[in-house]
């Protein structure tokens, strides 16, 4: 321990050496090199001891005679890291029971949610999980993202793998740069060769447009299916409807599958999402694309329909909850007719569909949460810094026209109580309030891409420092808000 100490004391670090501690669960041997991560009042980084220490870059020095480097917490290093240490590289998880993807926009939850995930040793997380929309808002990359996981993963030696989810991607550019940076999960998003105008179509106009040709018709109008019992019937007319809204999303999912997915023998899951649309995916509509995709021989690991009713971002369901479970029966059962798992996107916080998931999926499911850490970060501000808070709300009230652009959302800012009316200690209750959430939740790109007149950031830094300093009641909210979560989810699952 001493000699640990001394050892410590000699790292060639930038600033102070008094306040340089170690991250306990980090260490590891490889070979014979320690490898382990420190923390010091500004940053965190990488210690290597041993022969492969010279593989990181970073201040080399020598300690008793072994060869040592301080690595900071760079993607060349990050590289390296999940080389040497193989739980630190993400890898397809998708295939498992229970999976959990929690994107994690500013980088630093990823100790957090692990803690969820050590509790919940049957539930898998995906920790990189990023799309397009949210990668550009917050001005990071596909890398950065992984990165991080990479980093928090080896931070708490959690050895059991995790996902890395390339998440909404619209464009083979976007599904290529995903597969190069290592992400083992492409989710593609369909929705822009997904026809919204057929539902208010006439019979004789579907009809008019969509000839039915005899492989069709063949294909679905001579029999019924039957999914688990239940009948599946397709009728001329919601045939042509079915093939008028998703024929163009197949052939797209088809293409993707066989130019980049290596025709699912690769190194990614295949995830197709036909969510972010204007209507729900009915059941009927939902076998259709299982069943055109499978006829294509296209294996996905994970569907994403969109569910009846509301999954609005950040806050609870919004819908006729029978519906929901009465739908979401026959959804899970067309999943495991066709072999794989349904997708819940939006999932953060819809506390009361939960149980329902876990029940009618049997217990295998995906569900993806975004936002909701970011909540949780702007709570923690709340709570330990009330004035600065208060200047971020104002912000995001004055910003909000703008991020609505982003995002379908109901917020009323009329039924958010005023600043001026509550007490320091009473801003966290605005973290309870459906619209103050949605108000946060949405404006998050803005709040951390706002500047000066100088070109500085507004609150990005001080943001970040305030979170470093506040990580423990950051991570104790995060285990609890993710862990209530999952523990609804559990909650109807036959273990
Ligand atoms: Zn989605």
């Amino acid at each position: 321990m001493e000699k640990f100490q001394a050892f410590l004391s000699c790292l060639p670090l930038p600033g102070r050496v008094g306040d340089v501690s170690s991250y306990p669960r980090s260490f590891v041997r490889k070979d014979d090199t320690d490898l382990f991560m420190i923390r010091t009042s500004e940053s965190d980084f990488l210690v290597a001891r041993g022969p492969e220490s010279p593989r990181f870059s970073g201040e080399h020095f020598v300690f008793e005679g072994v060869p040592a480097v301080v690595a900071p917490l760079s993607h060349e290093n990050a590289a390296v890291l999940r080389v040497l240490v193989p739980f630190t590289a993400p890898v397809r998880v998708l295939g498992r029971e229970r999976t959990f993807g929690v994107g994690d926009r500013l980088g630093i939850a990823g100790p957090g949610h692990l803690r969820v995930f050590e509790l919940h040793p049957d539930v898998s997380p995906v920790l990189a999980q990023q799309s397009v929309r949210e990668i550009t808002l917050t001005h990071r990359t596909f890398a950065e993202v992984l990165d991080s996981a990479t980093f928090a993963v080896f931070r708490e030696g959690f050895t059991r793998g995790f996902g890395a989810d390339g998440d909404h991607l619209k464009k083979p550019e976007e599904v290529k740069t995903a597969l190069e940076t290592g992400y083992t999960m492409i989710t593609l998003d369909c929705s822009e060769h997904i026809r919204n105008d057929v539902a208010d179509m006439s019979s004789a106009q579907v009809a008019a447009e969509c000839p039915l040709d005899s492989e069709l018709r063949s294909r679905y109008l001579d029999h019924p299916f039957l999914v688990e019992g239940q009948p599946i019937v397709f009728q001329e007319d919601s045939l042509r409807r079915c093939q008028l809204v998703y024929g163009k999303a197949i052939a797209f999912a088809t293409q993707i599958f066989r130019d980049l997915m290596n025709h699912g023998n690769g190194t990614a899951d295949f995830e197709i999402s036909i969510d972010e649309t204007m209507t729900p995916t009915t059941p009927l509509q939902h076998f259709f694309v299982a069943n055109e995709l499978n006829v294509r021989g296209v294996k996905v690991e994970t569907l994403a329909p969109r569910f009846c009713g509301e999954f609005q971002k950040g806050v609870d369901y919004v819908g006729d909850l029978r519906q929901f479970e009465a739908e979401m029966q026959i959804h899970a059962a067309i999943a495991r007719h066709f072999g794989y798992k349904l997708s819940i996107h939006s999932g953060s916080d819809k506390f009361s569909v939960f149980p329902l998931i876990g029940k009618y999926t049997r217990g295998r499911f995906h569900v993806k949460t975004a936002g909701t850490n970011w909540l949780e970060a702007m709570r923690v501000v709340a709570l330990t810094d009330p004035q600065f808070y208060r200047e971020i709300h104002a912000f995001a009230l004055s910003a909000f026209g703008e991020a609505r652009k982003y995002y379908h959302v109901t917020t009323r800012l009329d039924r958010i109580p005023a600043l001026e009316t509550l007490t320091d200690a009473r801003l966290p209750e605005l973290f309870d309030q459906n619209d103050a959430r949605q108000l946060i939740h949405i404006t998050y790109g803005l709040i951390l891409g706002a500047t000066q007149p100088d070109g500085s950031s507004r609150f990005r830094t001080r943001l970040y420092q305030l979170w470093r300093k506040e990580e423990s009641r950051y991570f104790d909210r995060l285990q609890r808000h993710i862990g209530r979560h999952i523990d609804l989810l559990l909650s109807t699952v036959n273990q």
